[in-house]
Parts: structure tokens; C-alpha cells; sequence
């Protein structure tokens, strides 16, 4: 079957950035499942994939608006060190999980430790950044009414879901 709204994707997939260095990859593993028109995965690779069916691949450059958006300068500032309570050592490079404005887990990835503080970036490590996808369609099935109410794929070991 086609892939369209509301159906269980199986996909092996390979991100790379502009340098053609792979961010991500699942290849040798199990395929990843996503819910089409869940929100499962960024809106341009959903895009992209609409109306392929099993043993369809496609190579995609999904741009930041259609990704993980813009980087937004704001969401980079320096916080007092204290603001880290009991962490020490903290460096360059190292992320945390924070919650955004509307409770949402935002990771913050540590830019510069200075003398007047921490200087951290609350953007996604992806935004502002071309994604580009290949991907190979491993297998498309409808949806479980469950899975719909979820908005997510369920595995079918009998796996349980915690919602
Ligand atoms: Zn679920």
C-alpha cells in the first residue's frame, strides 16, 4: 500500500549534514516505525515520503523551515553557574534536559564556560541546519485504531505502551 495519512511506517533511514558526515543512522538495525501525519517525524521528510510504497526509496534535503526550524538567537544566553545547583565540571559540548516555556523537554547544549557564567544554547542541535535523508521504505500498514488514539506506532511483540 501507498504511504498516506494514518498509516504504521517502516523505514530504515540516514541523516547527513551539508559535509556529508552522518548525524544519524538506522541502518543495521531494526527498522524505525513512524504514524504518517503523526507528527512522528519533521514535516519535510513526511512530506517527502507521501505516496511511496515498500521498496521505494528517496533522497530528500529537508530545509531548517521544514526541519528543526531556524536557530533563534534568544534561546542562546549565559546563566549564572549556580544555575547548574550541584553539577561540577561542567564543559563545552555537554547537553541537558530542561523544560521549555510550555513544559516541553528542551535539550541545552553547553557553548562556553566563562567567568561571568555558562554560555548555553537552548536550540535543537539540528536547527538551522539542512537535513539531508535517505531512505529506504521497509514496510507500510494501516494503523491500529490504538495506535491512533497514541499517535504513535505500536510493536507487535506484545510490547506494552506506558500512556
Ligand atoms: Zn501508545
Amino acid at each position: 500500500m501507498k504511504i498516506a495519512d494514518n498509516c504504521i511506517v517502516f523505514m530504515n533511514y540516514t541523516l547527513k549534514d551539508d559535509e556529508g558526515q552522518t548525524i544519524d543512522s538506522n541502518v543495521g538495525g531494526e527498522p524505525m516505525p513512524y504514524l504518517h501525519g503523526g507528527n512522528n517525524i519533521v514535516p519535510g521528510l513526511e512530506k517527502a515520503l507521501d505516496g511511496l510504497e515498500t521498496g521505494g526509496t528517496i533522497t530528500v534535503a529537508v530545509q531548517p523551515e521544514e526541519g528543526y526550524g531556524p536557530v533563534i538567537p534568544e534561546a542562546i544566553q549565559t546563566v549564572p553557574k549556580e544555575a547548574f545547583g550541584e553539577i561540577e565540571d561542567i564543559k563545552p559540548g555537554m547537553q541537558f534536559q530542561a523544560q521549555g516555556p510550555e513544559g516541553q523537554v528542551q535539550v541545552i547544549t553547553i557553548k562556553e564556560v566563562t567567568e561571568e557564567g555558562i554560555l548555553v544554547d537552548g536550540n535543537h542541535p539540528l536547527a538551522g541546519k539542512v537535513l539531508n535523508f535517505e531512505v529506504e521504505i521497509m514496510e507500510v500498514r494501516e494503523a491500529t485504531p490504538e495506535e491512533l488514539e497514541h499517535g504513535h506506532p505500536h510493536m507487535g511483540d506484545g510490547e506494552s505502551c506506558e500512556h
